[in-house]
Protein backbone atom coordinates (compact mmCIF):
# COMPACT_ATOMS: atom_id res chain seq x y z
CA UNK A 1 0.00 0.00 0.00
CA UNK A 2 1.05 3.67 -0.63
CA UNK A 3 2.19 6.33 1.74
CA UNK A 4 -0.22 7.96 0.19
CA UNK A 5 -2.85 5.21 0.29
CA UNK A 6 -2.52 4.82 4.04
CA UNK A 7 -3.09 8.20 4.88
CA UNK A 8 -6.56 7.78 2.50
CA UNK A 9 -7.35 4.78 5.06
CA UNK A 10 -6.39 6.51 8.70
CA UNK A 11 -8.65 9.28 7.61
CA UNK A 12 -11.48 7.20 7.09
CA UNK A 13 -10.43 5.22 10.49
CA UNK A 14 -10.66 8.33 12.30
CA UNK A 15 -13.58 9.17 11.09
CA UNK A 16 -15.50 6.29 11.52
CA UNK A 17 -14.19 5.50 15.18
CA UNK A 18 -14.69 8.89 15.95
CA UNK A 19 -18.04 8.58 15.06
CA UNK A 20 -18.48 5.11 17.10
CA UNK A 21 -17.41 6.44 20.04
CA UNK A 22 -19.46 9.38 19.89
CA UNK A 23 -22.48 7.63 19.55
CA UNK A 24 -21.35 5.43 22.43
CA UNK A 25 -21.09 8.48 24.36
CA UNK A 26 -17.50 8.47 25.35
CA UNK A 27 -16.27 11.73 26.78
CA UNK A 28 -13.63 12.98 24.21
CA UNK A 29 -14.42 10.38 21.23
CA UNK A 30 -11.59 11.97 18.59
CA UNK A 31 -8.85 11.75 21.34
CA UNK A 32 -9.41 8.41 22.16
CA UNK A 33 -10.03 7.05 18.38
CA UNK A 34 -6.65 8.37 17.78
CA UNK A 35 -5.26 6.57 20.28
CA UNK A 36 -6.86 3.61 19.50
CA UNK A 37 -5.58 3.82 15.92
CA UNK A 38 -2.14 4.22 17.02
CA UNK A 39 -2.50 1.07 19.52
CA UNK A 40 -4.20 -0.88 16.25
CA UNK A 41 -1.19 0.60 13.89
CA UNK A 42 1.49 -0.36 16.92
CA UNK A 43 2.70 2.87 17.05
CA UNK A 44 3.08 5.87 19.88
CA UNK A 45 4.06 8.58 17.07
CA UNK A 46 1.36 10.99 15.57
CA UNK A 47 -0.29 9.30 13.10
CA UNK A 48 0.94 11.69 10.14
CA UNK A 49 4.22 9.96 10.66
CA UNK A 50 2.81 6.72 9.50
CA UNK A 51 3.55 5.54 6.07
CA UNK A 52 2.07 2.00 6.64
CA UNK A 53 0.31 -0.06 8.86
CA UNK A 54 0.46 -3.54 10.17
CA UNK A 55 -0.88 -6.51 8.50
CA UNK A 56 -3.58 -7.07 11.01
CA UNK A 57 -4.79 -3.48 11.38
CA UNK A 58 -8.01 -3.17 10.85
CA UNK A 59 -8.99 -6.25 13.21
CA UNK A 60 -6.99 -5.13 16.23
CA UNK A 61 -8.92 -1.40 15.38
CA UNK A 62 -12.37 -3.49 15.55
CA UNK A 63 -11.21 -5.23 18.67
CA UNK A 64 -10.33 -1.91 20.43
CA UNK A 65 -12.84 0.08 19.20
CA UNK A 66 -15.36 -2.44 20.26
CA UNK A 67 -14.00 -2.39 23.71
CA UNK A 68 -14.37 1.37 24.13
CA UNK A 69 -17.54 2.02 22.78
CA UNK A 70 -18.68 -0.83 26.08
CA UNK A 71 -16.93 2.13 27.67
CA UNK A 72 -13.98 0.27 29.23
CA UNK A 73 -11.49 2.89 29.95
CA UNK A 74 -9.16 3.94 27.02
CA UNK A 75 -6.29 3.77 30.22
CA UNK A 76 -6.92 -0.03 30.54
CA UNK A 77 -7.05 -0.86 26.80
CA UNK A 78 -3.91 0.86 26.69
CA UNK A 79 -2.66 -0.57 29.27
CA UNK A 80 -0.65 2.69 30.68
CA UNK A 81 -1.76 6.22 31.62
CA UNK A 82 0.05 9.18 31.76
CA UNK A 83 0.94 10.81 35.58
CA UNK A 84 3.00 14.10 36.01
CA UNK A 85 6.60 12.38 33.64
CA UNK A 86 5.77 8.94 33.83
CA UNK A 87 3.79 6.78 31.80
CA UNK A 88 2.33 4.20 34.63
CA UNK A 89 1.43 0.78 33.80
CA UNK A 90 -1.74 0.31 34.65
CA UNK A 91 -4.57 -2.93 35.08
CA UNK A 92 -8.00 -3.96 35.58
CA UNK A 93 -9.18 -3.98 38.96
CA UNK A 94 -6.80 -1.38 40.07
CA UNK A 95 -7.58 2.43 40.37
CA UNK A 96 -6.50 4.53 37.48
CA UNK A 97 -4.94 7.37 38.56
CA UNK A 98 -6.53 10.68 37.66
CA UNK A 99 -4.94 14.21 36.23
CA UNK A 100 -5.88 15.91 39.18
CA UNK A 101 -4.36 14.22 41.92
CA UNK A 102 -1.28 15.53 39.78
CA UNK A 103 -1.29 18.65 41.74
CA UNK A 104 0.13 16.80 45.09
CA UNK A 105 3.04 17.51 43.95
CA UNK A 106 2.99 20.81 43.19
CA UNK A 107 1.51 21.67 46.52
CA UNK A 108 4.35 19.54 48.35
CA UNK A 109 6.80 21.74 46.55
CA UNK A 110 5.08 25.17 47.42
CA UNK A 111 4.49 24.18 50.92
CA UNK A 112 7.50 21.92 52.55
CA UNK A 113 10.09 22.68 54.49
CA UNK A 114 13.32 21.95 54.59
CA UNK A 115 14.43 18.57 53.16
CA UNK A 116 11.98 15.96 51.16
CA UNK A 117 14.10 12.98 51.27
CA UNK A 118 11.55 10.62 52.98
CA UNK A 119 8.05 10.46 51.86
CA UNK A 120 5.34 8.16 52.79
CA UNK A 121 2.86 7.82 50.18
CA UNK A 122 -0.96 6.36 52.25
CA UNK A 123 -3.03 4.47 49.73
CA UNK A 124 -1.06 4.67 46.91
CA UNK A 125 -3.00 1.93 44.13
CA UNK A 126 -1.01 2.28 41.13
CA UNK A 127 2.08 4.34 42.76
CA UNK A 128 0.98 7.10 41.08
CA UNK A 129 1.73 9.78 43.69
CA UNK A 130 5.01 7.55 45.28
CA UNK A 131 6.31 6.59 41.76
CA UNK A 132 6.08 10.97 40.74
CA UNK A 133 8.44 11.50 43.94
CA UNK A 134 10.77 8.97 43.26
CA UNK A 135 11.03 10.54 39.79
CA UNK A 136 10.80 14.57 40.60
CA UNK A 137 12.96 13.85 44.13
CA UNK A 138 15.90 12.35 43.02
CA UNK A 139 17.49 12.06 46.58
CA UNK A 140 13.94 10.84 48.32
CA UNK A 141 13.37 7.42 49.62
CA UNK A 142 9.50 6.32 49.67
CA UNK A 143 7.02 3.95 51.54
CA UNK A 144 3.81 3.20 49.73
CA UNK A 145 1.06 1.67 51.54
CA UNK A 146 -1.97 -0.08 49.82
CA UNK A 147 -4.82 -2.62 50.91
CA UNK A 148 -4.92 -4.32 48.10
CA UNK A 149 -2.97 -7.56 46.57
CA UNK A 150 -3.16 -6.33 43.19
CA UNK A 151 -2.52 -3.10 43.29
CA UNK A 152 0.50 -3.89 45.46
CA UNK A 153 1.84 -5.85 43.22
CA UNK A 154 1.35 -3.07 40.49
CA UNK A 155 2.79 -0.53 42.27
CA UNK A 156 5.78 -2.40 43.16
CA UNK A 157 6.63 -2.48 39.65
CA UNK A 158 5.53 1.67 38.76
CA UNK A 159 7.94 2.29 42.04
CA UNK A 160 10.83 -0.15 40.62
CA UNK A 161 10.75 1.64 37.26
CA UNK A 162 10.94 5.13 38.26
CA UNK A 163 13.34 4.92 41.15
CA UNK A 164 14.74 1.68 41.21
CA UNK A 165 15.97 0.89 45.07
CA UNK A 166 14.59 3.56 46.95
CA UNK A 167 10.50 2.65 46.71
CA UNK A 168 8.88 0.12 49.00
CA UNK A 169 5.50 -0.91 49.18
CA UNK A 170 4.26 -2.36 52.18
CA UNK A 171 0.27 -4.23 52.17
CA UNK A 172 -1.58 -3.07 54.94
CA UNK A 173 -4.92 -2.12 55.94
CA UNK A 174 -4.31 1.68 57.54
CA UNK A 175 -7.85 1.39 59.36
CA UNK A 176 -7.36 -1.87 61.09
CA UNK A 177 -4.95 0.14 63.81
CA UNK A 178 -4.25 3.62 64.89
CA UNK A 179 -0.75 4.81 65.48
CA UNK A 180 -0.11 6.03 69.16
CA UNK A 181 -1.23 3.10 71.50
CA UNK A 182 0.68 0.30 72.32
CA UNK A 183 3.00 -0.17 69.34
CA UNK A 184 2.24 -3.39 67.09
CA UNK A 185 4.84 -5.79 67.61
CA UNK A 186 5.34 -7.04 64.32
CA UNK A 187 3.78 -6.67 60.65
CA UNK A 188 3.44 -3.97 58.21
CA UNK A 189 1.72 -1.56 60.43
CA UNK A 190 4.23 -1.77 62.76
CA UNK A 191 6.82 -1.59 60.14
CA UNK A 192 5.17 1.55 59.08
CA UNK A 193 5.04 3.02 62.58
CA UNK A 194 8.72 2.66 62.85
CA UNK A 195 9.07 4.66 59.91
CA UNK A 196 8.15 7.82 61.92
CA UNK A 197 10.32 11.14 61.16
CA UNK A 198 9.40 11.33 57.96
CA UNK A 199 9.59 14.35 55.68
CA UNK A 200 5.95 14.21 53.64
CA UNK A 201 3.55 12.37 53.06
CA UNK A 202 0.76 12.27 50.13
CA UNK A 203 -2.48 10.34 49.57
CA UNK A 204 -4.93 10.52 47.09
CA UNK A 205 -7.14 8.22 49.08
CA UNK A 206 -11.01 6.67 48.64
CA UNK A 207 -13.59 9.69 50.17
CA UNK A 208 -16.77 9.47 48.03
CA UNK A 209 -19.11 10.07 49.98
CA UNK A 210 -22.09 7.04 50.07
CA UNK A 211 -24.42 8.92 48.02
CA UNK A 212 -21.93 10.51 45.58
CA UNK A 213 -22.03 7.59 43.28
CA UNK A 214 -20.24 7.88 40.13
CA UNK A 215 -22.00 8.62 36.48
CA UNK A 216 -19.18 7.44 34.44
CA UNK A 217 -19.26 3.73 33.16
CA UNK A 218 -15.58 3.70 33.23
CA UNK A 219 -15.25 5.17 36.93
CA UNK A 220 -18.59 3.42 38.16
CA UNK A 221 -17.76 -0.45 36.44
CA UNK A 222 -13.80 -0.40 36.17
CA UNK A 223 -12.46 1.50 38.89
CA UNK A 224 -12.62 -0.75 42.65
CA UNK A 225 -14.73 0.51 45.04
CA UNK A 226 -13.05 0.31 47.66
CA UNK A 227 -10.45 2.68 45.95
CA UNK A 228 -13.76 5.18 45.89
CA UNK A 229 -16.01 5.15 48.61
CA UNK A 230 -14.27 6.76 51.88
CA UNK A 231 -16.17 4.89 53.67
CA UNK A 232 -18.90 6.30 56.84
CA UNK A 233 -21.41 8.58 56.28
CA UNK A 234 -18.82 11.21 54.77
CA UNK A 235 -16.97 9.31 53.31
CA UNK A 236 -14.22 10.69 55.23
CA UNK A 237 -13.57 7.20 57.30
CA UNK A 238 -10.64 6.38 55.34
CA UNK A 239 -9.35 9.68 54.88
CA UNK A 240 -9.58 10.15 58.88
CA UNK A 241 -7.24 7.28 59.24
CA UNK A 242 -4.64 8.73 56.90
CA UNK A 243 -4.56 11.91 58.84
CA UNK A 244 -3.88 9.79 62.14
CA UNK A 245 -1.54 8.55 60.03
CA UNK A 246 0.48 11.28 59.26
CA UNK A 247 0.07 12.96 62.50
CA UNK A 248 2.00 10.08 63.81
CA UNK A 249 4.56 9.95 61.20
CA UNK A 250 5.76 13.27 60.01
CA UNK A 251 8.64 14.99 61.93
CA UNK A 252 8.16 18.43 62.97
CA UNK A 253 7.37 20.39 60.01
CA UNK A 254 6.75 17.68 57.54
CA UNK A 255 3.90 18.35 55.30
CA UNK A 256 0.59 16.35 54.74
CA UNK A 257 -0.99 16.66 51.53
CA UNK A 258 -4.10 14.34 50.66
CA UNK A 259 -6.89 14.94 48.26
CA UNK A 260 -10.35 15.15 49.44
CA UNK A 261 -13.77 15.77 47.76
CA UNK A 262 -14.41 19.16 46.49
CA UNK A 263 -17.14 18.94 49.65
CA UNK A 264 -15.07 18.11 52.00
CA UNK A 265 -12.41 21.26 52.25
CA UNK A 266 -13.80 21.96 55.95
CA UNK A 267 -14.64 18.54 57.06
CA UNK A 268 -11.31 17.89 56.45
CA UNK A 269 -9.98 20.36 58.09
CA UNK A 270 -12.14 19.85 61.52
CA UNK A 271 -10.92 16.24 61.25
CA UNK A 272 -6.89 17.53 61.06
CA UNK A 273 -7.86 19.71 64.00
CA UNK A 274 -9.55 17.13 66.22
CA UNK A 275 -6.69 14.57 65.68
CA UNK A 276 -4.22 17.19 66.51
CA UNK A 277 -0.57 17.45 66.06
CA UNK A 278 -0.23 20.11 63.03
CA UNK A 279 -0.08 23.93 63.34
CA UNK A 280 -0.86 24.52 59.69
CA UNK A 281 -3.89 23.40 58.06
CA UNK A 282 -5.03 24.62 54.81
CA UNK A 283 -7.49 23.67 52.02
CA UNK A 284 -5.81 23.95 48.71
CA UNK A 285 -8.03 24.26 44.91
CA UNK A 286 -7.38 22.38 41.94
CA UNK A 287 -6.95 23.94 38.57
CA UNK A 288 -10.88 25.02 38.60
CA UNK A 289 -11.05 26.49 41.57
CA UNK A 290 -12.20 23.79 43.82
CA UNK A 291 -11.44 22.84 47.44
CA UNK A 292 -9.48 19.64 47.02
CA UNK A 293 -6.12 18.95 48.94
CA UNK A 294 -5.94 19.30 52.62
CA UNK A 295 -2.46 20.84 53.38
CA UNK A 296 -1.24 20.22 57.20
CA UNK A 297 1.94 21.00 58.93
CA UNK A 298 3.00 19.05 61.66
CA UNK A 299 4.08 21.21 64.75
CA UNK A 300 7.11 20.46 66.86
CA UNK A 301 7.52 18.02 69.33
CA UNK A 302 3.26 16.99 70.78
CA UNK A 303 2.34 13.94 70.39
CA UNK A 304 -1.39 13.93 68.76
CA UNK A 305 -4.44 13.95 71.42
CA UNK A 306 -7.10 12.70 69.66
CA UNK A 307 -6.25 10.09 66.86
CA UNK A 308 -7.82 7.10 69.09
CA UNK A 309 -11.16 9.39 69.69
CA UNK A 310 -11.45 8.98 66.24
CA UNK A 311 -11.75 5.33 65.70
CA UNK A 312 -15.27 5.76 67.09
N1 LIG B 1 -11.09 11.10 42.25
C1 LIG B 1 -11.86 9.88 42.22
C2 LIG B 1 -12.92 9.99 41.16
O1 LIG B 1 -13.13 11.03 40.62
C3 LIG B 1 -12.41 9.61 43.60
C4 LIG B 1 -11.62 8.71 44.48
C5 LIG B 1 -10.19 9.10 44.62
O2 LIG B 1 -9.53 9.69 43.82
N2 LIG B 1 -9.60 8.81 45.69
O3 LIG B 1 -13.57 9.05 40.80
Amino acid sequence: MSASDTRLLLRTALAETTERLGRAEVPSPSVDARALIAAAAGTRQPLVMLDELPAGFARELEELTRRRERREPLQLILGRAPFRRLMLTVRPGVFIPRPETELALDLLREHATGAVETVVDLCTGSGALAASVLDEFPQARVLAVEIDTAAASLARENLERAGPGRGRVLQADLTARLPGGVPAQEGPLAELEAAAGVDAILSNPPYIPPEAVPRDAEVLEHDPHCALFGGGADGLEVPRAVISWASHLLRPGGLLVMEHADVQGRSAREAAALIGGFDHLSTAPDLTGRDRFLVARRADGAPNPGSERLTR
